[in-house]
């Protein structure tokens, strides 16, 4: 496999991004909330982050889709915060609780290179945006220490393509989120009414980026795009329309999609009645078989296979543990 971008990368490149992201996160506009507050200065916007890193675990991670995940695990950092914070997000003890400790740069960039050591396909940040300052200061010392394998953003899809910019060539693979295909439902669950215009420019500012997603000859992922669309049960994500945009906007050939059924009524998500359910298979079903007819190929879940897997609890792992399990 060929070495990431980022390991190309000249230190006054790297030094051009972070002081691009510190001069954004001192009137924070690092996503598209722009709260405009100081992070330096420790003052905190709708996210809830402090300046500097909190961090809630960091683990080979064997569930994420099989191009991520391989046989090594994906090196998956969850970052606690979140600059959306959905009333139903599966991983709400990181998102709205706080989950997590302080981390310094230097030593998340120890952890980076722990993960690669274990033998991990790639480095996956989940929810990183809020921390990008302090995060890219990371991968630079990693990748200055022999950091080389491919950089996963795994996000919201809730992101500026300002912020998308600044991380050509450190992105390897992105990772976003198509939560919704109508903004009523995004302000009612995401505090987002602009999600679907954000989230649109996002996805072709990262295709752009990046191109679809390639795979070396064991099916491990090293370049592109991978979009997930979450289906919310009583077409609260409205689904055709995320689809239809998809078919007028890319080549189905070109997309990676994984279309997910996991979705749980878990945190506030009872107090809203129509995503206080499961999601029917059979309401499932018919969205992926529009999907498949649609040509995009990806993958698929099986409502029938999923068990509590997909629900990690962060209170009950152990920070660190680096086992694999
Ligand atoms: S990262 Fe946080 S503080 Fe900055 S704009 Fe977004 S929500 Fe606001």
């Amino acid at each position: 496999m060929r070495s990431p971008a980022y390991t190309f990368l000249r230190d006054t490149d790297w030094v051009y991004r972070i002081h691009e992201l510190d001069r954004i996160a001192v009137r924070c506009a690092l996503c598209p909330r722009r709260c405009g507050v100081n992070r330096f200065a420790g003052e905190r916007g709708f996210c809830g982050a402090p300046g500097g890193l909190v961090i809630s675990s960091i683990f080979p991670h064997h569930g994420e889709e099989p191009p991520l995940s391989g046989t090594g695990g994906s090196g998956t950092v969850f970052f606690t915060h979140c600059t959306l914070k959905c009333v139903f997000c599966q991983n709400y003890q990181i998102s709205h609780e706080q989950e997590g400790r302080p981390f310094s740069s230097e030593e998340l960039a120890q952890k980076l290179l722990g993960l690669q050591a274990k033998g991990c396909h790639n480095i996956n940040l989940v929810t990183a945006t809020h921390f990008l300052p302090w995060v890219l200061r990371a991968l630079r010392m990693a990748a200055e220490s022999g950091l080389a394998i491919p950089i996963v953003y795994n996000c919201g899809g809730y992101e500026l393509e300002e912020t998308i910019d600044l991380l050509r060539d450190v992105v390897d693979i992105w990772l976003p989120d198509m939560k919704y295909g109508e903004n009523e439902p995004a302000r009612l669950y995401s505090k987002a009414p602009d999600y679907v215009e954000v989230n649109r420019a996002a996805v072709r500012r990262m295709f752009r980026q990046a191109g679809p997603l390639r795979c070396d000859d064991a099916g491990i992922a090293h370049r592109g795009l991978c979009i997930r669309h979450l289906v919310l049960p009583n077409d609260q994500s409205a689904s055709r329309d995320v689809l239809a945009f998809l078919k007028r906007t890319f080549d189905p050939q070109d997309i990676f999609i994984s279309l997910m059924a996991q979705y749980r009524p878990l945190y506030g998500a009872d107090r809203h009645a129509l995503i206080g359910t499961r999601v029917d298979p059979s309401e499932y079903e018919l969205i992926k078989q529009e999907f498949i007819a649609a040509g995009f190929e990806g993958f698929y879940q099986e409502p029938e296979r999923l068990d509590t897997a997909f629900v990690i609890d962060f209170k009950t792992r152990k920070e660190d543990p680096l086992t694999g399990s």
